[in-house]
């Protein structure tokens, strides 16, 4: 897994990305997950956020694959000084399941088996 940004100017082409996603992207669930759609999302929504202590954009340092849980986290760090966050998306709802089955096809293992986690407040 390579964590490199995706290039601006996003589209379909991009195999990480749903042309599908709707207004739900980054709404919250009612556990404080953020909604994802895709993995690009997830990418274009850290380079959205600041270190609050100096202001400087986060870097993903790491990915914390808890699909078994419904959810993906990445742990970022501020390249300044040093601060970690982490951010905790949800990928179990219809929308990400509907894509990422779609891409794998005959290879979609559904590893997760609660019920899809809904948005439940937009940022
Ligand atoms: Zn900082």
């Amino acid at each position: 897994m390579a964590f490199k940004r995706q290039p601006a100017g996003k589209s379909d082409a991009d195999p990480g990305f749903n042309p599908s996603r709707t207004p739900d992207l980054f709404a919250l669930t009612s556990e404080g997950y953020i909604i994802a759609q895709d993995i690009a999302c997830q990418y274009e929504y850290i380079e959205s956020q600041f270190c609050a202590d100096c202001g400087c954009p986060l870097h993903v340092i790491a990915q914390i694959n808890r699909s078994y849980q419904g959810l993906n986290e990445l742990v970022t760090a501020c390249p300044n000084c040093g601060r970690n966050y982490n951010f905790i998306f949800d990928v179990s709802n219809d929308v990400y399941q509907h894509w990422w089955a779609q891409r794998l096809g005959d290879l979609y293992v559904k590893n997760y088996d609660g019920p899809p986690r809904r948005a439940v407040r937009r940022r």
